[in-house]
């Protein structure tokens, strides 16, 4: 059976112009080529557990309009149950500009819209998606009290939550405690500990900082490098996958997506980061955030390899 995951977040339409050079302050720049993907950091978690093996529910917030309704047949088209998106009147769903220069350089403007609308009330009336779940995942573009109030329920129902800080926020002390797993990336744990990370030692003493924190695991992404994990009987690095990155955006989120599916699933805790590694790794060889999630095979296939 395929192991139950609930992703509780932010879902974004991203409007990409791609441009020979980026505009000056003022400035037209009327050359671009436009490209309308998927995004946000909830759905992307989502489509990367679901092409990695999951069944997957996705919880959140999109607006009435024309947006709302493509978030979720995208979702729908990845097998992902929509039936807690909900559809807020009055508000545009989330939505990103980004404008790309040559260089891969970038300006980028994010009107969270309705992914601020998602309110403990909404978790409410997802209780049973959430009780289904085997792991409920989470981020940081939704409000913090909803986000506090998942890991309530998800500590109430018995529930392991994996909270990806991402971006970075604070979160009170008693929410980071409940968690089962914290994800964070270099940045984030920077932000979180104070902490810079850069050597080895750098790293297993932010990894150490983190889980004095009271999460019962650290996952502390390192990029190419892989991830550092820590928890009560393991520790230690597991080595990323050497792979022609073309575009890390999205890396974490198929990294937090697939690592659910891996646990869910049962693979002890460095194999299951092992497989998360993988995803993560593939999806940084495809542009685009949900265009780039692989699916099992793939992951299965280099895995192997
Ligand atoms: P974020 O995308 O949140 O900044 P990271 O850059 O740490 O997070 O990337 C998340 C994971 O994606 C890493 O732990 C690693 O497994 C994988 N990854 C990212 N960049 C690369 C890369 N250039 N080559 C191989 N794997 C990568």
């Amino acid at each position: 059976m395929a192991g139950r995951v609930a992703v509780v977040g932010s879902s974004n339409i991203d409007l990409v112009m791609k441009m020979p050079r980026l505009p000056r302050v003022g400035e037209t720049v009327t050359d671009a080529t436009f490209v309308q993907a998927f995004g946000g950091k909830g759905a992307n978690q989502a489509v990367g557990a679901a092409r990695a093996g999951g069944e997957v529910v996705f919880v959140g917030c999109v607006g009435d309009d024309a947006y709302g309704a493509q978030v979720r047949g995208s979702l729908a088209a990845d097998g992902i149950d929509t039936r807690f998106v909900f559809a807020e009147a009055g508000v545009a769903s989330g939505t990103a500009l980004i404008l790309v220069g040559g260089g891969g350089e970038n300006y980028i403007s994010v009107a969270p819209g309705a992914n601020y609308r998602l309110t403990p009330a909404h978790v409410d009336r997802a209780r049973d998606a959430l009780a289904w779940a085997a792991v409920i995942v989470t981020q940081c573009e939704i409000p913090t009290e909803t986000l506090d109030h998942v890991i309530s329920l998800g500590a109430e129902l018995g529930k392991p939550v994996l909270l990806n800080l991402a971006p970075a926020r604070k979160l009170s002390e008693a929410s980071i405690a409940k968690l089962a797993f914290l994800a964070v990336n270099e940045t984030e744990a920077e932000f979180l500990t104070g902490r810079k990370v850069a050597t080895d030692r750098d790293v297993e003493a932010s990894a150490a900082a983190l889980l004095a924190m009271g999460p019962k695991t650290v996952v502390l992404t390192l990029g190419a490098r892989g991830a550092y994990v820590a928890g009560d009987a393991v520790r230690g690095l597991v080595p990323g996958f050497a792979v022609e990155a073309v575009d890390t955006t999205a890396a974490g989120d198929v990294h937090c997506g697939a690592l659910a599916v891996a646990l869910v699933e049962g693979r002890p805790l460095l194999e299951a980061v092992r497989f998360a590694n993988a995803a993560a790794a593939l999806s940084a060889t495809k542009l685009g955030a949900q265009p780039s999630a692989p699916f099992r095979k793939d992951v299965e296939a280099l895995l192997s390899r």
